[in-house]
């Protein structure tokens, strides 16, 4: 049995059918969006302030 099966893959960002050429999402601007949150979600380190050196601690 080696039918072939349609798969009904949506697309992570709006839920429409993927297309081929911009899996796994529907469209560019899809795989944009989605790249987007991945890089802001990237970027969303706790921005942790260096320690200040010591001023007139030698010298
Ligand atoms: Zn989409």
């Amino acid at each position: 049995m080696s039918a072939p099966r349609p798969e009904a893959r949506k697309c992570a960002v709006c839920g429409k059918p993927q297309d081929n050429k911009f899996k796994p999402f529907c469209s560019k601007r899809c795989a944009d969006v989605d790249l987007s949150r991945w890089l802001k979600g990237s970027y969303a380190i706790p921005a942790e302030e260096p320690p200040e050196f010591g001023e007139g601690e030698e010298g």
